[in-house]
């Protein structure tokens, strides 16, 4: 069935174009006249396309007259210069296929405000909504725009493993991942389950980040970026966090804190920049319809420059705020969303580039600084969302991330390929992982993490 996308009949076609358009009705309107006026979405933009029917079509009595909100077409007719305001063109029906009828009494999405809450409950049909089809768009648009980035700077896109045997972040968020009967596991002697008997012979799990296989392509292939599903099961009900996320993991040899940090600068203000030239209408329509600051906060951040601040300035600086923090912020204490959109919305007023966490609060891979109690950390933060990106240079030096992960309670054999690295050839390294949820949060202005992915999985929540 060959169809001409909405968008394309709208921006490009000359009047007089006969043309084949195929959608979802949004609305039907029938006059006295002898004419029903029907308005198609076919996704490949916001703005639906007015149909002109005619009672002169074999069907508009049988079908068209009765056509609801939902219903599915395709429509062959010809283009005509519009008599309506905000449209350049409509089209004149010579055909008018019903494909599919929506029951309008059952059909749950309506021509009418909806709350972002009963939309995620028909998961399935919000995607034929204005905010969700524009959602869609701008991630697809993102996601082309991450390959672009890194392809053109000459990185290797690399597919790290879902299934993964390590704890990147130690921190006790993992999904585990067996093929034992849950009801009736084997067990050790000693009565524990006993996972030499599962699928893979050990406990395995969903990898909450590509980060330490990257590394080893990096120390090989130069620079590499992994971009992908990543899975935490954090107990957290937050609006930005997800347990299933898609996280783009850049790892660079030969790179140190300031080059990851200046990396991750470019990176934001490309993907910005894309979505602002790309996708002009549906940043208007957040714009309009969701927060008002959503196109000037982008602009910004293309323009500007991003501020820089270690973490033991800005704890000096939140302790000087006066404000009265939830959580105290010592110095040790780890920063919280409270602090970063303080530093970002009220302090600087534009990204802020954080470095040189306390060593303790950080991952065993981060690079320990001379200093003995901070590491080369960094974290991106923007208004509205606070950490948008988190990364560092790696530890590169055998005994001291020996000695790090072994007070970390780790055990050295798990870890021999990791340790590998800087027995053979170890090299400066750094990274980061941006996640594209929180990119899309900062992009649409929409706050809730469940609005910005198709399906969200979170506490409790797994449906479609
Ligand atoms: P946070 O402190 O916000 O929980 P984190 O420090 O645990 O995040 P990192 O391990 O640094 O996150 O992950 C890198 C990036 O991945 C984050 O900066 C963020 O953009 C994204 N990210 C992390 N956890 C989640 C999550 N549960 N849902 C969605 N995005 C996430
Ligand atoms: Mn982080």
């Amino acid at each position: 069935m060959e169809r001409t996308p909405v968008r394309q009949a709208l921006t490009d076609l000359a009047a007089g174009s006969e043309i084949t358009v195929g959608g979802w009705v949004r609305t039907v309107r029938t006059s006295k006249g002898g004419f029903s006026f029907i308005t198609l979405n076919d996704g490949s933009c916001l703005a639906s396309l007015q149909i002109v029917a005619d009672e002169k079509l074999p069907n508009y009595g049988s079908q068209i007259v009765s056509l609801t909100a939902g219903a599915s077409l395709l429509v062959r007719g010809k283009l005509v210069e519009s008599p309506a305001k905000g449209q350049r063109v409509e089209l004149h029906a010579t055909e008018v296929a019903v494909l599919g009828a929506a029951d309008a009494a059952s059909y749950p999405i309506q021509p009418k405000h909806h709350t972002y809450e009963f939309l995620r409950t028909v998961a399935h049909l919000r995607a034929r909504t204005n905010t969700f089809g524009a959602v869609a768009r701008l991630r697809s648009a993102l996601s082309g725009a991450i390959h672009e980035f890194f392809q053109s700077r000459g990185f290797l896109y690399i597919h790290t493993p879902i299934i993964t045997a390590s704890d990147c972040e130690g921190a006790g968020q993992l999904f585990r991942v067996t093929s034992l009967d849950a009801a009736n596991p084997p067990r050790t002697p000693d009565g524990r389950v006993d996972f030499d008997q599962d699928f893979f012979a050990r406990t395995t799990y969903l990898t909450v980040s590509g980060q330490l296989e990257a590394e080893t392509y990096a120390c090989a292939l130069g620079k590499v970026y992994t971009f992908g599903p990543t899975f935490r099961a954090e107990n957290s009900n937050t609006p930005r966090h997800l347990a299933e996320f898609w996280m783009v993991e850049p790892e660079m040899a030969f790179c140190d804190l300031d080059g990851d940090a200046a990396l991750a600068e470019e990176f934001l203000k490309h993907l910005v920049t894309i979505a602002l030239t790309r996708c002009r209408q549906e940043l208007e329509f957040f714009n309009e319809q969701v927060e008002d600051s959503v196109i000037a906060a982008l602009e910004g951040v293309a323009g500007g420059q991003f501020a820089r601040i270690t973490y033991t300035e800005a704890v000096q600086r939140l302790e000087k705020s006066g404000r009265h923090w939830t959580f105290p912020i010592p110095w040790g204490a780890d920063i919280q969303t409270e602090h970063e959109r303080y530093l970002t919305e009220e302090l600087f007023g534009r990204p802020v580039i954080l470095t040189d966490y306390p060593a303790s609060i950080k991952p065993f891979y981060m690079r320990l600084n001379d200093d003995g109690r901070t590491a080369a950390a960094m974290d991106v933060l923007v208004p509205r969302i606070g950490e948008i990106i988190g990364g560092s240079q790696r530890e590169e030096r055998l005994e001291v991330l020996a000695e790090r992960m072994t007070s970390a309670g780790m055990k050295l054999d798990d870890y021999r390929w990791y340790l590998d690295l800087r027995r053979y050839g170890t090299v400066p390294h750094a990274g980061f992982g941006l996640g594209l949820e929180r990119m899309l949060q900062f992009v649409t202005g929409l706050a809730n993490i469940r609005d910005v992915i198709p399906y969200p999985r979170t506490p409790r929540s797994a449906e479609f």
